[in-house]
């Protein structure tokens, strides 16, 4: 009898140390996995650069396209279907900007992952509308200012929901962002102001600064349509050159993530014609810049995009 409950005892004790062992390997592996944090995964580098400023140091943070990359022609590599599949919280722009991604995006979104759209953040009655594009839509939002305001609170309001501990962490960070984007605008709309209204005429490659156009008062041309898919022909090039020898326009503008071939095309069209119209730089529109530089953070492109295009056309 004794030496059966030895081995009982024994057994149990195994049991336990067994037991014990799993849990710890398992709780280990959790806190190895998040450390508290939550895994986000963001598309463009507008969109990290603002999730960075509400989420800080409490989410992992992984955006998929850098400095120079074009989201309309962006596809996910198998890398980032893993990345995408540890995600926690996806956030990106919506509107079709991610075309190659939507398939992505609804496969996540089967797996119950939380998929959001920053573009939801704003009433559709107020976007600028395209029949030519999937959406029906101009996805290009982050040049209006006020957009880019609504995406921080819709962003707050994400990370409040899925990490409640640190709500009044994202609250406070996304209000001093806040007050960031407002003395942006004010910045911006002096700079604007040296340059007189019949100058404020923008063309570029592509139809990315209808939003910005808008919002500050320049007459936007661009010379592909909304998305950078459909190339420009040469009667594109050639109504484009017409327009700007008759508008007297000073300077045409490239995009880094754009090819600059469609701009040098219009350049050569109008000097063909006797005229001269300058390339006025290059400015950000699909993607940020170096994230080391002051252009790798939305606030810093966008005073980089006003300077080049007042400097050059003034
Ligand atoms: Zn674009």
């Amino acid at each position: 009898m004794k030496t059966k409950q030895k081995i009982f005892n024994t057994r149990m004790k195994k049991y336990l140390i067994i037991t014990l062992c799993t849990l710890a390997i398992i709780s280990c592996k959790s806190e190895k996995k998040d450390n508290g944090k939550i895994n986000v995964v963001t598309t463009t580098s507008m969109i990290t650069d603002l999730v960075k400023n509400i989420g800080g140091d409490y989410i992992n943070l992984q955006g998929l396209m850098g400095s120079g990359v074009d989201p309309h022609l962006y596809k996910a590599s198998e890398g980032d279907v893993s990345k995408l599949s540890e995600a926690d919280i996806i956030f990106y722009n919506g509107l079709h900007l991610e075309g190659k991604l939507v398939e992505v995006f609804e496969k996540m979104a089967h797996q119950n992952k939380k998929t959001i759209a920053l573009s939801d953040a704003l009433d559709e009655n107020t976007l600028i509308g395209s029949e030519f594009f999937a959406s029906n839509y101009d996805p290009h939002i982050w040049f209006n200012v006020d957009y880019w305001k609504e995406a921080t609170k819709y962003v707050v309001k994400q990370l409040s929901e899925a990490l409640p501990e640190h709500q009044a962490v994202f609250k406070a960070n996304g209000e001093a962002y806040l007050n960031k984007l407002e003395a942006l605008k004010t910045r911006l709309n002096k700079i604007i102001q040296t340059l007189p209204e019949d100058q404020r005429v923008l063309v570029t490659a592509h139809d990315a600064f209808n939003y910005f156009g808008k919002s500050f008062g320049f007459e936007v041309v661009g010379l592909q349509g909304l998305s950078t898919a459909t190339e420009a022909g040469v009667q594109d090039v050639q109504k484009m050159s017409d327009f700007i020898i008759d508008r007297k326009v000073k300077a045409i503008f490239i995009e880094s993530s754009v090819p600059r071939r469609t701009i040098e095309a219009v350049k050569a069209a109008v000097n063909a014609k006797n005229h001269d119209v300058e390339i006025g730089g290059s400015l950000y529109s699909d993607a940020l810049g170096n994230p080391d530089s002051i252009e790798g953070t939305y606030i810093g492109m966008f005073e980089y995009n006003v300077n080049t295009i007042v400097n050059a056309l003034k």
